[in-house]
């Protein structure tokens, strides 16, 4: 059993209480599960954001897309 596990994006070793697991649900089915170190998940939460916004809005998205963070 080990203590830590590398992070899926930049491959550090993550602590145990520092571990994310990023879970992307779009429409109930699950379409992204990784564990990211705080670095990473900071990055790919923007990324996300970056990917799904239209080019050009004036409200937040608003969708049936949510981010679970565990
Ligand atoms: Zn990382």
């Amino acid at each position: 059993m080990t203590g830590s596990e590398p992070c899926d994006a930049c491959g550090d070793p993550i602590e145990e209480a520092l571990a994310r697991t990023v879970q992307l649900n779009v429409d109930r089915s699950e379409v992204d599960n990784q564990r990211l170190c705080p670095a990473c998940f900071a990055d790919w939460i923007e990324r996300y954001r970056t990917e799904m916004q239209p080019r050009a809005t004036e409200s937040p998205v608003d969708s049936d897309a949510d981010i679970i963070v565990d």
